[in-house]
């Protein structure tokens, strides 16, 4: 069945006529849409294979006509375009079946792959930066790893680190405490401090004649 009949057959002017926005009374009468219509002088066809007739200006037609006079558009496109909006299967000229697809439909496909495409664009980002942070971070310590290497071997280095937490440890804790606190352990601070400082000096001047 071609387009024009499938439509036809399964479409009434009523139908048409209020899928597209047109307001009808009960009487199946509505404001003509193709002249400028004070009180409804368009008759609408509930039935199929029916049409429409306007006493005013004489337009007349059936569900096709009245779509392509809507729309502005010919008769094939506006049996297209019901084809598509009332889901209706027709045949195309070489026999095959064809559903039109409208445009809301057309809309709502787009934008599921439009959806579809982002969420798969945006797992291969998030891959992406995996990898890429992965293989920075290896760098990073591989890069410290070597650098540690070289610093193994200085001896002072190798005391400051051992030590420096423990003197900012001392350091923090007398900020953190008051005199009262203080008095009790500040000997024993000092006399680590003291000791701490003595050592310094001593590896410093040694590393100074060795380098
Ligand atoms: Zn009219």
């Amino acid at each position: 069945m071609n387009v024009f009949k499938a439509v036809k057959e399964n479409v009434t002017p009523m139908d048409a006529a209020r899928f597209y926005g047109i307001k009808i009374n009960r009487r199946g009468m509505c404001s003509c849409p193709f002249h400028n219509d004070k009180n409804p002088s368009m008759k609408i066809d509930a039935k199929i294979g029916g049409g429409f007739y306007c006493f005013g200006c004489q337009e007349a037609g059936d569900v096709i006509d009245l779509v392509a006079k809507l729309r502005g558009v010919g008769k094939y496109e506006a049996a297209k375009i019901l084809a598509g909006d009332f889901d209706i299967t027709y045949e195309d000229s070489c026999g095959k079946s064809v559903t039109e697809i409208s445009e809301e439909e057309k809309e709502r496909i787009k934008k599921r792959q439009d959806d579809k495409e982002f969420a798969e664009r945006k797992r291969d980002l998030c891959q992406l930066i995996l990898k890429v942070m992965s293989e920075m971070r290896e760098e990073k310590f591989l890069a410290e790893e070597r650098a540690m290497k070289v610093l193994e071997d200085d001896e002072t280095y190798i005391w400051v680190i051992n030590r420096l937490d423990r003197i900012e440890d001392d350091y923090e804790y007398i900020l953190d405490h008051t005199d009262a606190k203080l008095k009790g352990v500040i000997d024993d601070i000092e006399k680590g401090v003291m000791a701490y400082a003595g050592e310094f000096i001593e590896i410093r001047n040694r590393s100074k004649r060795a380098s």
